[in-house]
Parts: structure tokens; sequence; C-alpha cells
């Protein structure tokens, strides 16, 4: 039976984060500069507590400043926007992170937009989303950026090949399908209210699922030899593994796309891992554009 190619994102994060570490070497060595990035985390969501944990953790391991604020969870806007105000000004913080989602007293927009653009790790910014939609070179969310890095090394050039991206969301589908017509893709963005989803996606030489519905692009879906990229990251009861136990999955059937796909990722280890260190990697970029340093050329 046929296999596709399995997109290895932990190794792939793993040469990321290595590159990474060479760029801060080289950054304190010749320049006298340690990156750092600021984390900011309000309330005790759990999975959020884990994500600020990890980004911490792999701050450090880099040899950057990792500086973490944790505010609770009744804080009022004026307050989080006068820390943001403050992180914009420490010349120690080459990039901020406001961990979302926040609590419904704030407006989430607002916190964004406050933040300093060249400091804007998360590329959420107006700013960033601009350059970004007119072909610039901003800084670029950290997800659809991992995508496109594996989806270069492992497919060489894009330019000409059929993409279609499943979600129109301002943090994945959107920049994901810029990124992809920078790269010279034939781009199709489909969400809830496309016409003939699997016919669209069947067209596709590459396929970027980022829904939030388990499983749902169909092995039937996918063109043979097509690259599937699953960005969905979805909890499911999992009875097999014993009462009230869970599992990760993807947005789309891995069982049946594997024996289609020309190249696939999993879930887990596809896209996930290459979030961290894309936000590492755009920390270093934010760091070395506020010096006036060439990043290609450390
Ligand atoms: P959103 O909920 O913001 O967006 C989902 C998109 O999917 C929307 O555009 C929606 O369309 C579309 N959609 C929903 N149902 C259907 C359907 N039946 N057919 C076609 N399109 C549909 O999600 P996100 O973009 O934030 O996240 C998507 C997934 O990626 C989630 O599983 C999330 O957990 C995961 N994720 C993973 C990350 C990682 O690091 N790997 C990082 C970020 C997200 P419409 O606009 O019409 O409503």
């Amino acid at each position: 039976m046929r296999q596709a190619k399995i997109i290895d994102g932990k190794a792939f994060a793993a040469t990321a984060r290595e590159g990474v570490a060479r760029d801060v070497a080289a950054l304190k060595d010749k320049y006298g500069i340690t990156p750092g990035l600021a984390v900011v985390l309000v309330g005790e969501d759990p999975a959020s507590e884990v994500y600020v944990r990890n980004k911490g953790k792999s701050t450090l391991e880099t040899g950057m400043q990792s500086f973490e604020h944790r505010l609770p969870a009744d804080i009022d806007q004026g307050d989080l926007l006068k820390l943001v105000d403050k992180l914009n000004r420490d010349p120690a913080v080459n990039g901020i992170l406001v961990q979302l989602p926040l609590p419904d007293q704030i407006d989430e927009n607002a916190v964004i937009q406050s933040i300093n653009p060249a400091k804007d790790v998360d590329g959420f910014h107006l700013a960033n989303v601009g350059l970004l939609s007119t072909g610039g070179d901003g800084l670029v969310p950290c997800t659809p950026l991992g995508c496109i890095l594996m989806l270069k090394e492992t497919l060489g050039s894009l330019s000409g090949r059929r993409a279609i991206v499943v979600g129109r969301s301002n943090i994945v589908g959107k920049p994901m399908a810029n990124l992809l017509l920078k790269e010279s893709c034939t781009v199709t963005i489909a969400h809830s209210r496309t016409k003939d989803l699997p016919g669209e996606c069947r067209r596709a030489d590459i396929v970027i699922a980022a829904v939030g519905r388990p499983e749902m692009v169909k092995g039937d879906w996918i063109r043979k030899g097509a690259t599937v990229i699953d960005v969905g990251i979805n909890r499911i009861p999992a009875p097999e593994k014993g009462e009230g136990k869970t599992r990760l999955v993807g947005d789309v059937a891995f069982d049946e796309a594997v024996q289609v796909a020309g190249a696939i990722t999993p879930v887990p280890g596809g896209v996930g891992p290459m979030t961290i260190a894309m936000l590492l990697r755009n920390t270093v970029t934010a760091t070395c554009r506020q010096a006036g340093i060439d990043p290609e050329n450390l």
C-alpha cells in the first residue's frame, strides 16, 4: 500500500532551533547583543500556562533572555496597556508576545495594536499584516511561517503550484494564503461557505487544513501525490486508551490521506513543533532589524 512521505515537524523544528542558537551566539560575539523575548500571560488558563512555560524554556535554551509577566485574570485594560508600553520602551526586550485568548474585559485588538510592530513577534499587528499582504518584509505569524518553511524544504520551489488553504482566520488561514502567494502559488482560500470543498481540494497540489474540525478533510479529497499540511489540533475522546482518555488529531483524516498524498504532516509532530521554533526565529529577526543588522549575514 502507498505511503506518503511523513514531514517530520520535530526534526525541522530542531534544525530551526539550532540555527537560532547559532545566530544568538553570533549576535553576542560580534555585537554584544543578547536578544530578549517578553511573554505576557493574563489569568491562569491551563493550556496557555503550558504554552508560556514551553516558550520561556525554549527561549533560554537558545541563549536568549526570557521575561515572563504573569498578570491576574481581573486586571484592567489600562494596566495591561501600561505594561506593553513599558516593554515597548525596554531596550532589553526585542520581542513581545501577549498570550491569547485574553479575558473578556480586555479588548484583544487594542492590546495587539499597542505592541510596537518592530517587536510584534506574533506578526498580528496591522503594520505587519499590511506588510505581508503587500509583499513586504514584516514579522510573519509563526504557524504559517513554519508551514511555508516545511513546504519549501519538502518541495523546493512552490512557484506555479496550485494551493488551497481551508480556513480564513487572521492568525493562520489568511497569512498562510499570503505566504503561498508570495511564493507564486495559485491560491484558493476556502471556508465554511465554500461550495464543493472536496472538489476544490482535489484540484490542489498543496492542501493546508486550518479549520479546527477533527479529521474533516478525507483521503478522497486529496489528489494523488499532493502535499498535505495539517494545522489542526483537536482533542477527541479515545476510549480505546481507557475511560476518560483523549488523543490529538488534526483536521485531516491522516490514515486515509497518507495513502494518497505524496507528503503529509502528522498530528502531533507536524506543524505544532515548528510554531515555537518560528517564534524564536522571529525574535532573532526582530533583534537584527532593530539593530540594523542583516539577519542573513550574521
Ligand atoms: P478559527 O476557528 O479562527 O478558523 C477556522 C476556519 O475554518 C474559519 O475560517 C472557518 O470558516 C473555517 N471552517 C470551519 N468549519 C468549516 C467547514 N466545515 N468547512 C470549511 N471551512 C470551515 O481557527 P484557527 O485558524 O485559529 O485554527 C484552525 C486550527 O488550527 C485549529 O484546530 C487550531 O487549534 C489549530 N492551530 C494550530 C496551531 C499550531 O501551532 N499547530 C496554531 C494555531 C491554530 P468561516 O471563516 O467561514 O467561519
